[in-house]
């Protein structure tokens, strides 16, 4: 009997649920953890108060005194929750977050000590961080990375630690996370927008991007994941024969909780709601054992920092409940993968979703002129945003023949498109008082009442409006939030500037009015944007004949998506939007695909063990017992011996090729691995990687799960896909 996997069946079977006890109302503990505002309203002295909220809110410097307050009023709050610790906590470009603790005791000599916390402390940190990707930025030699307090994320208690949210930066000034381009890139988003707003609404001051993910995971049986070497060191399974039962009854979607995962959500949602991490839905998702969770939406900085926070939580209470998370866009073969939608919208300083109609025709020409321009932004960077979003893990899922596909589409709805329709009629030049009057009440003015009943959402676009903002839903489960919001923030604000030159050089050369200026712009990129909407379903082969007719881009890997990351369009972009320099462009580019380069060579080792010693040794000790009975068959019937044992040698005969398929494929992978690793350039490695290492994956898994179907379930050593999806 295979020991491990029976024994880790033995165990899950026999885990009881811990018991989760609620005792007071979440919106009492809410932020309970964290220095917010209200708390530092109690903590903070007056000056120190103000400087904070104008840091917050204008991106103020904050002074070194007001610093020291605030530091050691962070300290005594910290310290009367039974803190011991303090960190910067920050989210190097490896995609999970980083934390190195150090006490608030210190002695003072004599026996002495106190705990002790100052501004400096506060402000700056150099961990000694010298193994975190930096994309040639970095090498230890020439320059040591910081790390910088980033006021605008509230620092939080979790366990015994202070966390301090911080950026992370080498001493030349380039990023090493993801955050500072972030930053940059909300700050071109608020200059570009706010100038836009000034059209509609003088009043405006400020713009800010909010961002409301939604997260899918599995969860797994935390023995069963541990019996299995490929879900320990890849975060997936390198194989494994589909489940006689997996998703196609539906019965998952929605349905009621399995009582120990809901004891997971439970504990996990008191501590969100402690963290000030706005938790509110929780439900099944469509694969047996996958479940999404999501937050009322924030401002886009503080969402992407609740989402990593949120990821590494999820972790350690998982793990408290026996169960491991699997954050992988594509954890199981078969069944739905993983994603993250990205909800985004822009709203103002008087409290206006600029993705939202308005009530007024004037608002709804704002709202015409948001939604536009994010259509047109994404019409032209189209293979930029397929960029951010690839990795080695969301290959697996993007294009994989499952939504959303690899092509990026916008989906508006049919109300809308008819709205844009109309719009595209508009006279050229200066507008008929008729012409304005009829389009305010009748076209634009009617908009909000359209949207009411734009019922139909189309789940499988990649990008979709829902009513009140854009879902960008091609993001992979994986992922940090970070990089997709850089680059959506980045390229509105880029066309929204744009946007403004030239309804400004209409009002100044021709003459328009404001309005008639602006229906003159949107109407041309109405017309100019069309290839990028898509009302079908978006994965397939119709579309990508389609796609490919209207010139969109369909990247299916990682290596050939990853170009427009480096394109002179895009080096010039993020320079022109102060988000990234070429340097730190190239950088990560350069993190980027060694990082593919790096997950595929795990995969192809861990999957080419895996089979030559376990499924190959497996199969032959079952093909030894099939011939030893062959053996007492020949004994006992003699000459006829073939006619009862025709079987058994059948079997005998497929077992052999199936292992020669392995053996031969897996020699052959291990001869292209080695060729691609003596490629120096990383590009080159990445795409050999891609088109001659993977191959093979494929080819291998094949044959060993067609030896599990063959093979005695006693004997099989790898946990198979039903315990795996089905033990609750
Ligand atoms: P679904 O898209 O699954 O139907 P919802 O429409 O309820 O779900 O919203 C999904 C996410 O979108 C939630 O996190 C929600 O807070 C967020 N959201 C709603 N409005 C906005 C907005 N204006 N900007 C950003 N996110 C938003
Ligand atoms: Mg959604």
């Amino acid at each position: 009997m295979s020991t491990l996997r029976f024994h880790a069946i033995k165990e899950s079977l026999a885990y009881k649920p811990i018991k989760i006890e609620e005792v007071e109302r979440r919106s009492e503990i809410f932020g309970k953890n964290v220095f917010n505002m209200k708390t530092m309203r109690q903590y903070l002295t007056k000056d120190a108060f103000v400087g904070v909220e104008n840091a917050v809110q204008f991106g103020k410097k904050i002074d070194r005194n007001i610093a020291d307050q605030v530091a050691s009023s962070m300290k005594d709050w910290a310290l009367a929750k039974g803190v011991t610790h303090y960190t910067h906590w920050f989210q190097p470009l490896t995609g999970a977050t980083a934390e190195k603790h150090d006490a608030f005791f210190e002695t003072l000599g004599d026996d002495l000590a106190i705990e002790q916390f100052g501004g400096s402390q506060l402000v700056q940190q150099e961990p000694d961080a010298s193994s975190f990707p930096n994309g040639g930025i970095r090498n230890t030699f020439e320059a040591r990375g910081y790390t910088a307090w980033d006021p605008t994320s509230p620092a939080f208690i979790y366990g015994t630690t202070l966390c301090i949210p911080t950026i992370f930066v080498a001493y030349t000034g380039e990023a090493l996370d993801y955050k500072t381009p972030l930053l940059r890139a909300l700050q071109a988003v608020d200059t570009a927008a706010t100038a836009v707003c000034k059209y509609f609404d003088k009043n405006v001051k400020k713009v800010t991007s909010s961002l409301g993910w939604e997260q899918e995971y599995f969860l797994i049986d935390k023995t069963l994941a541990a019996s299995r070497p490929d879900i320990m060191l890849t975060g997936r399974t390198l194989l494994g024969h589909t489940s006689a039962k997996g998703q196609q009854l539906d019965d998952h979607y929605f349905g009621s909780i399995p009582n120990r995962a809901l004891n997971f959500m439970r504990e996990l949602e008191t501590e969100c709601m402690l963290l000030g991490i706005p938790v509110k839905t929780r439900h099944n998702e469509v694969a047996p054992n996958q479940f999404e969770v999501a937050p009322i939406f924030e401002e886009a900085n503080l969402a992407v920092d609740h989402n990593s926070l949120l990821m590494d939580i999820m972790g350690r209470i998982a793990s408290k409940h026996n169960f491991k998370v699997l954050f992988h866009e594509k954890p199981f073969a078969g069944v739905n993968g993983s994603g993250k939608h990205n909800n985004w919208s822009l709203s103002t300083d008087t409290g206006v979703n600029l993705l939202a109609p308005g009530k007024t025709p004037m608002s709804s020409l704002q709202f015409l002129t948001f939604f536009v321009n994010t259509i047109k932004a994404v019409h032209k960077h189209e293979a930029l945003l397929r960029a951010v979003i690839a990795s080695a893990s969301n290959d697996h899922r993007l294009g994989a023949n499952e939504a959303p596909p690899a092509i990026i589409s916008v989906f508006i709805g049919e109300q809308l498109r008819k709205v844009l329709e109309e719009l595209e009629g508009v006279t050229k030049g200066k507008l008929s008082p008729q012409e304005k009057t009829e389009l305010k009440l009748n076209v634009v003015g009617k908009i909000p009442d359209v949207l009411l009943d734009n019922t139909d959402r189309n789940r499988t676009s990649p990008f979709a409006f829902t009513g009140n903002k854009f879902e960008f839903r091609a993001v992979g489960s994986m992922a940090n939030c970070g990089n997709p919001m850089t680059v959506l923030n980045t390229i509105v604000a880029k066309q929204l500037k744009d946007f403004k030159k030239e309804v400004d050089a209409l009002i100044d050369k021709k003459d328009l009015k404001k309005d008639e200026a602006v229906f003159n712009v949107l109407r041309e990129y109405i017309k100019s944007t069309k290839d990028i909407l898509f009302e079908g379903n978006s994965y397939g082969e119709a579309w990508e004949a389609e796609a490919k007719k209207r010139g969109l881009s369909n990247s299916k890997s990682t290596p050939e998506a990853l170009k427009a990351s480096i394109s002179k369009e895009t080096v010039a972009l993020f320079k022109e939007m102060n988000v990234m320099s070429a340097i730190e462009t190239k950088a990560r580019y350069e993190i980027e695909i060694e990082a593919y380069v790096m997950h595929n060579q795990i995969e192809s080792r861990v999957l080419a063990d895996i089979a030559r010693n376990n499924i190959v040794p497996t199969a032959v000790k079952y093909q030894n017992v099939l011939i030893e009975n062959v053996k007492g068959l020949k004994e006992i019937f003699d000459k006829n011996f073939k006619n009862v044992a025709k079987e058994q040698i059948t079997l005998i005969e497929e077992i052999s090729s199936h292992i020669e398929g392995i053996n031969s494929n897996v020699t052959k992978m291990i001869d292209e691995r080695r060729s691609a690793n003596k490629l120096m350039e990383m590009d080159k490695r990445a795409e050999a990687y891609s088109k001659k290492v993977m191959p093979f994956f494929d080819a291998i898994r094949y044959h060993c799960d067609k030896l599990e179907l063959l093979v005695d379930d006693e004997i099989w050593p790898l946990t198979k896909y039903r315990e795996l999806l089905f033990t609750r």
